[in-house]
């Protein structure tokens, strides 16, 4: 048995520290819960909550005790007791996700019971207790992760895909799951034989102790978590944001926390490409850089604070524009109906024209290069094909663990394309060969990538024992799902305020006699901010400001 990635996590920025799960709250905090909750008696052997009930109230203890529990078929495993002063509940209080364990009284007594949308208030509007509550949900949950107590169980192998693709979406989500490795166990793989579970069944997944699921996609685990069940999408939202990178979670802590009911919807998991970045060194106030995980961590937790509701695994399919109200189709799901949509779906990187390439896409051919994919590259060779910041970033941070890494481009050198402190420690790292004017031509292996061949600026082509290719060249956005409602540019990105022509806005019937707000697109109350956006400077900074900025004019349209 192996243990789970522990890199942070969206709702696990830090490491766990137990002190701080686990406070005693002063008389006066207490005092102001109450003032929100009611008292209640508890009796011995009393379940308060039990594994996968949903919108769980909150119990600080005023007497007796209290255990958290993790249960399986067979056995209890305990996870903490609590005293007087103390609370329950983790991280899935504030995601309105199903409880994890089962919260029992062991010694009788009384308890403050406060529901999940007073917590929801008081963590909105008392600085302190939020700060208590916050952090020790978070370090909760980190500790759960340590300790391998989630209610998922899955069996993979690093030679297959899905088992990269899963292992990031729980890990992403900051769900705790245990991990088997079928090629350091055995007995795993013996087991899996008897019942015929075939290498395309891999990973399989054991969700919440019954649903055996064979290479689930993301969306049957999200449904299977019940991690978007608290969530109604029917409801007419003030703002829905498509897209959960830094753009989109900007756009939802301002709205958020400025009082307007916020919903985003996210195709695959919060982060976007930053979510993928090793290291992030040039975002203002992370002198020595920050990981893009932990970077989204923290702001997927701000914007889930301040009440906005994030639906994952759930992406936009189509924009209807033509009623008398803007929806959003997603798949399998209703309509969504909003007042006013910021889109923040970024961009994604232009694959190579190599016929096999999906083949080994996460079983040697990945488009991110974050601790997970590293671990894979140990002690080997691996190719970065690209020249951009994200290239290079990927080439230093992967140099700490690979043999060698060959960075291939296309161009003549990396000046034109690349920040200069990357490129000078490009340059001065040993283990980093640049290959200018060269391209991948084929990708070799047997379910897992083996061998790659790319032809050099002579024409000739080489082959090479490599089983771990980094694509990160050239970025598309991701506007195919807009049906034609927006004007876009010619390579796709959606254009936006003084950028749309009179042409364009007479075209796309512009209804108002003013003209479309910075950041608005040919639609009024549609706005577009980060790496989808036209014009955008591709970087986290910006994403971050065009969705904060983006806010303002969302209000404006909502008084109109
Ligand atoms: C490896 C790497 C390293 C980088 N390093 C740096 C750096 O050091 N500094 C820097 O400033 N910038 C860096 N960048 C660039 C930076 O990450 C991007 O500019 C930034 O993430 C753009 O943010 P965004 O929110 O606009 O889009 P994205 O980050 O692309 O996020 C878009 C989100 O929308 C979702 N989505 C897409 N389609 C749909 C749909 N139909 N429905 C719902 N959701 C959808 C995606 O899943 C994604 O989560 C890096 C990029 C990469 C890839």
């Amino acid at each position: 048995m192996d243990t789970p990635d522990t890199s942070p996590t969206p709702l696990a920025p830090t490491e766990f520290r137990p002190e701080r799960a686990f406070p005693t709250l002063t008389p006066q905090q207490m005092s102001r819960i109450a003032a929100h909750g009611r008292r209640r008696a508890t009796t011995r052997g009393e379940v308060l909550v039990e594994a996968g009930d949903r919108a769980v109230p909150l119990f600080v203890v005023l007497s007796g005790e209290v255990q958290a529990l993790r249960p399986t078929d067979t056995a209890e495993t305990l996870i903490v007791s609590h005293h007087a002063g103390q609370f329950s509940g983790e991280a899935n209080m504030i995601t309105g996700r199903p409880a994890i364990g089962r919260l029992r009284v062991t010694e009788s007594g009384e308890v403050i019971q406060l529901e999940r949308e007073h917590l929801l208030a008081i963590i909105q509007t008392d600085a302190e207790l939020s700060e208590i509550l916050m952090r020790a949900f978070i370090q909760r949950r980190l500790g759960l992760i340590a300790r391998d107590l989630g209610d998922v169980v899955m069996i993979g192998s690093i030679h297959c895909s899905g088992t990269l693709r899963v292992r990031e979406f729980l890990t992403r989500n900051g769900h705790p799951f245990q991990y088997v490795d079928l090629d350091r166990d055995p007995e795993a793989q013996d087991l899996l034989d008897r019942f015929h579970v075939g290498v395309d069944d891999i990973p399989v997944v054991i969700c919440r102790g019954h649903g055996v699921m064979r290479n689930p996609t993301n969306v049957q685990i999200a449904d299977c978590l019940g991690f978007n069940e608290e969530i109604d999408q029917t409801r007419v939202s003030d703002l829905v944001i498509i897209g959960a990178g830094p753009a989109g979670l900007a756009a939802a802590v301002y709205g958020a926390s400025e009082g307007l009911d916020v919903l985003v919807l996210e195709s695959n998991l919060p982060g976007g490409q930053a979510g993928s970045s090793s290291k992030i060194e040039n975002y203002l106030g992370f002198p020595i850089g920050i990981s893009g995980m932990d970077l989204i961590g923290r702001a997927y937790a701000q914007a889930l604070k301040f009440g906005a509701h994030v639906m994952v695994a759930k992406g936009a399919t189509r924009l209807t524009c033509d009623g008398p109200r803007y929806t959003v189709e997603i798949a399998d799901g209703p309509r969504v109906p909003a007042r006013a949509i910021i889109i923040a779906t970024g961009a994604e990187y232009r694959k190579p024209a190599i016929d096999n390439l999906s083949a080994f896409e996460g079983a040697g051919v990945y488009y991110g290069a974050t601790p997970m994919e590293a671990q894979l590259c140990a002690g080997k060779d691996v190719v970065v094909v690209g020249g951009g910041n994200a290239a290079g970033q990927a080439a230093v941070f992967l140099a700490t663990k690979a043999r060698r890494v060959h960075i291939l481009v296309r161009g003549p050198g990396l000046a034109d394309t690349m920040s200069r402190y990357l490129i000078r420690r490009i340059e001065e790292h040993p283990a980093i060969v640049l290959h200018t004017r060269t391209e991948v031509v084929a990708l070799d292996g047997n379910g897992q990538l083996e061998r790659i061949r790319w032809r050099d600026q002579t024409g000739e082509i080489e082959g090479h024992d490599i089983g771990h290719v980094f694509i990160m060249a050239g970025a598309v956005p991701n506007t195919g799902w807009l049906g034609g409602c927006l004007a876009l540019d010619e390579k796709g990105f959606v254009k936006a305020g003084p950028d749309l022509s009179s042409d364009e806005l007479a075209r796309a019937k512009w209804p108002l006699s003013r003209p479309p707000y910075l950041l608005e697109t040919s639609r009024p109350g549609i706005f577009a901010v980060g790496d989808v956006r036209g014009g955008n400077v591709k970087r986290v900074a910006s994403a971050v400001g065009e969705g904060s900025i983006a806010v303002a004019f969302v209000h404006q349209v909502l008084r109109q």
